[in-house]
């Protein structure tokens, strides 16, 4: 189906050219012919993500009338940040069309909205709260009102705007058409389908609660103590995480967000207590990637409308189930892939199953990395940041022979292991200690049995094999039957010459025999996997005798695994505290002297990924987008962490 078969103006579809949309999405598909016609009620059960702001905003302006000055469309939504993405998105639409929109919402001056509203507004998307001012102040003529918008109703009713939507409806027109989205269908939504419309076309997209295939929802199990220290595994374990800490309140989504700042993740909060504007700096700064990580409660991320999240982590489960389907529902948006990672306690395995029921998906139960995992990752970044830097030829050809005789009584061996101990040793001196941080579930019975279950000891590197490192993961579309494949083609080797396989969102780890390592490192290196060059090295050999393990996922049975990375019990503990800034980590003011580029802590950041397309100029202390960039990975900044995956504040 294309845009053009649904009906759309030609100054509508011309817009849609320019913004690349190509063809309509499942929503829009259903919603659009249905609402361009004269009796147009609808509920959309849709989530973010689905491509439903253009589903209603397609066939609003295709209806109201060019030059109109009295509002004929009211878009309702619930909160500020909405209201303006949804603005931004109509006026997008409407490039070509002669349609104001104005955005009308809380917490700003509203003489200024009056005034915009005066001068003439075909459509007026608002928040419930200021609209009911405004229709108390008579700025506002809604006798023409032809189309009302209930965006994200659910989230509306649950926000305690249930008499203010009921008020605007019975303001409005009698022969108005009302279109509902909403994620959910509680009772509450479902009575006002009942209430004010007749016979609307009910459109699901997917099950009523069912979360989004693409989100990957997996849960840890840690004793209460160990949430925070869990955190920043999950953290440091993801280096190239964008994502959203949802947390239950104010106080500890300030907690947590300060305690990360204050180890030098690039962290900030977002909740109630901040004023509007500060709210609104963090955002932006969320959303233009110079912030990695924002920790936020369920009702400040309201609204919050970014593609491109990678994570959402659940800090601990929200009270209400609907919720968590809000919270998971902002990542994985536009068909991207994405993950829900949720840490609960010893005694709350009953709240994944009845969000399992509910939402009719499966979590998986995951272990919190341990430190040789996490060290090996980090490690791998640095490496492949390394191998990847750009080589200044010309401007560095100067220093070359101070370069070269400072290091002359250095073989090339020595030297590497210097270059990476100015890095690696932070992460070892913060892990060497870290005990295990994964706890039994009290009513863990068929924990052991769950499909798809990550466990560790499935995880055991065996005998004689070697471990790869491949730059792509599961953002790549990378899958194991992909890899295997991949690795086959290129090196002449079957499947049973492979051994385990572990897929990450941005890398990948295999173990294959150690006789055929030479071959696949030969043959795979440089291979291409659906247009991305794949690259691969070896994480480690074994000889003999079991003990290794995979960098994919850890055990979950607390045994520790010799050498550096030793511990457990209670030295894990005080560990987990982090390092202190000042004994371990470098100094701020230390940073700024060394080049942008160098052996920083930057092993964390997404470009640091071995992409060749990935290499452009950087800007230093953001990590914003480029331009002409693949995609919409975040980029680094310096880093004031240990571990060198997020990015610094700045
Ligand atoms: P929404 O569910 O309205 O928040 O939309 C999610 C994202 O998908 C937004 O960034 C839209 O710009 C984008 N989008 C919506 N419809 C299409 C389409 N037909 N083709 C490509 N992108 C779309």
């Amino acid at each position: 189906m294309t845009f053009e078969e649904l009906g759309l103006k030609s100054e509508v579809l011309k817009s849609l050219k320019d913004m690349g949309f190509e063809a309509p999405t499942p929503i829009q598909e259903k919603a659009i012919p249905h609402l361009l016609g004269a009796h147009s009620d609808f509920v959309g059960l849709a989530q973010t993500g689905t491509g439903k702001t253009a589903a209603f905003g397609l066939p609003l302006l295709n209806n109201v009338e060019n030059h109109a000055k009295i509002p004929q469309g009211l878009v309702i939504c619930p909160t500020r940040e909405l209201c303006l993405q949804i603005a931004k998105d109509l006026e997008n639409y409407a490039k070509y069309l002669k349609v104001s929109v104005v955005a009308v919402y809380g917490g700003t001056d509203i003489r200024k909205q009056m005034t915009d509203i005066k001068r003439g507004a075909s459509i007026i998307v608002a928040t419930p709260g200021r609209l009911m001012d405004l229709i108390k102040r008579k700025a506002l003529v809604l006798s023409e009102i032809e189309y009302v918008v209930l965006d994200e109703a659910d989230e509306m009713l649950n926000m305690g705007f249930k008499e203010d939507i009921d008020a605007i409806l019975e303001t409005t027109p009698e022969d108005k058409n009302v279109w509902l989205f909403s994620a959910t269908m509680p009772a509450e939504v479902a009575r006002i389908a009942k209430t004010y419309m007749t016979d609307p076309l009910e459109v699901s997209i997917g099950h009523k609660n069912q979360s989004n295939e693409n989100i990957d929802h997996i849960y840890y199990v840690v004793k209460e103590k160990d949430r925070y220290a869990a955190v920043k595994r999950l953290i440091d374990f993801n280096p190239d995480i964008y994502g959203l800490i949802f947390c239950r309140t104010r106080q500890e989504t300030g907690s947590v967000a300060e305690k990360l700042a204050k180890e030098g993740y690039s962290a900030e909060p977002l909740h109630g207590d901040l004023s509007q504007a500060q709210r609104d700096r963090v955002m932006d700064r969320f959303r233009n990637k110079d912030i990695q990580i924002l920790v936020a409660t369920d009702v400040a991320a309201r609204g919050l409308d970014i593609d491109n999240i990678t994570h959402v982590i659940n800090y601990n489960l929200p009270d209400d189930i609907e919720n968590y389907t809000h919270r998971s529902g902002r990542t994985a948006r536009a068909g991207r892939k994405g993950e829900s990672l949720v840490l609960i306690n010893t005694r709350e395995n009953g709240k994944i199953k009845a969000i399992e029921r509910q939402m009719r998906t499966t979590f998986t139960l995951g272990s919190v990395p341990n430190a040789e995992e996490i060290c090996e990752i980090q490690l791998m970044k640095l490496i492949n940041k390394v191998t990847k830097a750009d080589v200044r030829e010309k401007e560095i050809e100067k220093f070359m022979p101070t370069i070269m005789a400072e290091f002359e009584s250095l073989s090339k061996e020595e030297v590497i292991k210097h270059f990476v101990s100015t890095e690696f040793n932070r992460f070892i001196e913060y892990y060497e200690r870290a005990g295990d941080l994964n706890a039994s579930a009290s009513r863990g019975d068929d924990r052991d049995d769950r499909p798809g279950r990550r466990d560790r000891r499935d995880n055991e590197q065996e005998s004689g094999k070697t471990r790869f490192f491949v730059s792509i993961g599961k953002r790549d579309g990378l899958n194991p039957g992909g890899l295997l494949r991949l690795i086959c083609d290129a090196s002449n080797l079957n499947s049973s010459n492979i051994g385990r396989i572990d897929i990450m969102t941005s890398y990948s780890f295999f173990d294959a025999d150690n006789e055929y390592a030479d071959n696949i490192l030969k043959t795979v290196n440089g291979a291409e996997y659906e247009g991305h060059q794949v690259s691969i090295e070896i994480t480690k050999a074994k000889s003999s005798g079991g003990g290794g393990r995979s960098g994919g996922a850890p055990r979950r049975d607390g045994r520790s695994f010799g050498g550096k990375f030793q511990g457990g019990g209670d030295r894990g503990r005080r560990d987990d505290r982090g390092p202190r800034r000042d004994d371990r980590s470098p100094r701020r003011d230390d940073r700024g002297s060394r080049p942008e580029g160098g052996f920083r802590r930057d092993s964390g950041s997404r470009d640091d990924r071995p992409r060749r397309d990935d290499r452009g100029p950087r800007t230093e202390g953001g990590f914003k987008r480029e331009g002409g960039s693949k995609d919409d990975r975040p980029r680094r900044t310096s880093t004031g962490n240990p571990f060198g995956n997020p990015f610094g504040k700045k």
